[in-house]
């Protein structure tokens, strides 16, 4: 299969766009390491992969800690042997207009965000160094184009596609390459809980983003998992640096 012998890292891939892209790994021979705050959601993910029979290793981790990432990829590497994928994709949104954002805001999606995608790059390159391989992808998101109410995220989702250039730019030689995913809406519980905040229905939400998707339908995680396996097959090695959008349409 297209990823036999590979292991791929996937941060926040207990639940949603992560699951989804790890599923797709282990469907194509993959190994996963998956990464988590979330218990509960890294217990039903490791009980639903084994059962399928997929070779899954689960960690609660935070990734804007840099020793539980570290040892996290540490364990992986003990587990299967190398790590060959990292997947940045964990997050959180702590929306709010610029004149009620508090530090607390604004720190934690940095921290989570930005700060994570570091954290876990540092930890898996020393090991796609010694092996001259390697393939990270940072999930962006089109909010990095600007979207009212999320200075924070914008920020860091625009951060976060300089981090992909200027790791392609420094890890070229080593045989690894730095890509970014930046999807428009996927439907998961991050959109679910946007609905929430902003007190319309998830349907409501639905219909209104509809107008703006010239594909007409929602993504699903299944949408972006597709996007990050091109990025991270063997054959991509001439792409690095790039950015693409996974929209359902252009962006801009
Ligand atoms: P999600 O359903 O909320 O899943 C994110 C996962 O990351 C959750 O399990 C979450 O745990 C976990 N997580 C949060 N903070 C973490 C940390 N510090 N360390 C480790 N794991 C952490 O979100 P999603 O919609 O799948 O989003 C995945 C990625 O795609 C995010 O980077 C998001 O910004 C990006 N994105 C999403 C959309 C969209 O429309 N959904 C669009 C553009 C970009 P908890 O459950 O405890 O929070």
């Amino acid at each position: 299969m297209r990823f036999d012998g590979r292991v791929a890292f996937v941060t926040g891939g207990s639940r949603g766009i992560g699951k989804g892209i790890a599923q797709l790994f282990a469907e194509t021979g993959a190994k996963i390491g998956i990464v988590d705050v979330n218990e509960e959601a890294l217990k039903e993910t490791q009980k639903e992969f084994s059962e399928k029979g997929f070779e899954v290793l689960t960690k609660k981790a935070d990734v804007s800690n840099a020793q539980e990432v570290e040892a996290a990829v540490k364990e992986v590497v003990d587990t299967f042997g190398r790590v060959d994928i990292l997947v940045n994709n964990a997050g959180i949104i702590r929306d709010n207009l610029l004149f009620k954002m508090t530090d607390s805001d604004w720190e934690a999606v940095m921290n989570v965000h930005l700060k994570g995608s570091f954290n876990a790059s540092r930890a898996v390159q020393q090991y796609m160094v010694d092996q001259k391989y390697g393939r990270i992808i940072n999930i962006s998101s089109t909010s990095a184009l600007g979207n009212r109410g999320q200075v924070n995220y914008s920020a860091a989702k625009a951060g976060l596609q300089g981090f992909t250039k200027t790791l392609a730019i420094e890890l070229g030689k080593f045989g690894i390459t730095a890509n970014s995913v930046a999807p428009g809406f996927i439907e998961t519980e991050m959109t679910k809980a946007t609905a929430e905040r902003m007190g319309i229905s998830f349907d409501e939400l639905t219909s209104e983003t509809l107008k703006s998707i010239p594909v007409g339908r929602w993504g699903q995680p299944e949408d972006i998992a597709n996007a990050v396996l091109f990025f991270a097959d063997e054959k991509s090695s001439f792409v690095s640096g790039q950015v693409i959008y996974v929209a359902g349409g252009p962006t801009v």
